[in-house]
């Protein structure tokens, strides 16, 4: 019970000291330039990926505007802003059957989970996971059962059963963490190889739902999301972490920035357009959370001090968003 004493607390994100995190951590360059690699491995027409057997074109996935002209092309992808609703989303994305196969096994896949068991990343997740399992410990929720969506290495399924009581469960797609995620969750509560929307649930209802940097990587976030709501017990909650489309490392960065990196990130939220999806999800936003305010790219373009954090901050300009959703 260190930090986060009273409900305001929780709007101060976790700080890290990530000023030289691609020197100690050379896997995440790695893992940046084979996503490239494998983008730009694709056949393109006038420097975009056109090929019918690999990508669709699609109206907004969130409003189904076709009002969505091209704000810039990034490695043979076209993101789109749509201007009916706000949101930034892949126009040509690839298709779901492509998707899904490289989330069973990737060179590039391996390389982010390699990333994501590292030390420096398992001590900033752990912080955060911390803080909003005290979080969801503080709304008086009765069901037990806690499900993460995209659950891949296990990392909250772990951190969550190392500091609560919840019953574990999990749903993804890849190969290399089968063994691990059913020794947290046991054969009958990982739900593998799956979509959400083809689970079948029973009469099993879920206090917590997850989705830590999932909905981004989704071809349909509203079906999973609406899902979640449907399965989700009368006062639980879905707690989720996204990509913020209108964050201050974007505004610096521009095109390079990491989080626009086409073939993993479909659908970039902004806050209109997550009000929308909320919505029509049949969910409510009970809160929303800053996290990772400053990226490690972004030192050599800031004045770094507790004063540049807390302008981010209350700009929602943080390089994550973090809702906090109940049931309409
Ligand atoms: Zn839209």
């Amino acid at each position: 019970m260190k930090h986060w004493k009273n409900p305001l607390d929780y709007d101060w994100p976790v700080i890290v000291e990530n000023r030289d995190l691609r020197r100690t951590l050379p896997d995440i360059e790695a893992f940046f330039e084979s996503a490239r690699h494998e983008a730009e491995s694709l056949p393109r027409v006038n420097n975009v990926v056109r090929d019918e057997a690999l990508v669709e074109f699609s109206p907004c996935p969130i409003c189904g505007s076709q009002d969505t002209p091209t704000g810039f092309v990034k490695y043979g992808f076209i993101y789109a802003d749509c201007r009916a609703c706000g949101h930034l989303f892949v126009k040509n994305r690839l298709r779901e059957d492509v998707l899904l196969g490289l989330y069973q096994s990737s060179a590039t896949d391996k390389l982010d989970r390699k990333v994501k068991t590292s030390q420096p990343h398992l001590d900033y997740w752990g912080q955060l996971h911390e803080k909003y399992l005290m979080l969801v410990g503080t709304l008086g929720i009765t069901s037990k059962n806690a499900l993460d969506v995209g659950c891949g290495a296990g990392t909250f399924l772990k951190n969550m059963c190392a500091m609560t009581d919840l019953i574990p469960h999990g749903l993804d797609f890849c190969e290399d963490t089968f063994q691990d995620i059913v020794a947290l969750t046991g054969r009958e509560n990982y739900y593998y190889r799956l979509r959400m929307e083809d689970v079948d649930f029973g009469d099993k209802r879920f206090g917590l739902i997850t989705l830590w940097g999932v909905l981004e990587h989704l071809v349909d976030p509203f079906s999973v999301l609406s899902r979640c709501a449907e399965v989700l017990a009368p006062d639980g909650r879905v707690l989720l972490l996204i990509p913020n489309a209108h964050s201050r490392a974007i505004r610096i960065l521009g095109v390079q920035t990491p989080t626009l990196h086409p073939r993993g990130h479909i659908n970039l939220c902004t806050e209109s357009s997550f009000a929308l999806l909320a919505k029509n999800s049949g969910l409510i936003i009970e809160r929303r959370f800053q996290e990772l305010p400053v990226i490690d790219l972004m030192h050599p373009f800031i004045s770094y001090d507790e004063d540049c954090v807390r302008e981010i901050v209350a700009a929602n300009e943080a390089y994550y968003d973090v809702y906090l959703l109940r049931r309409a």
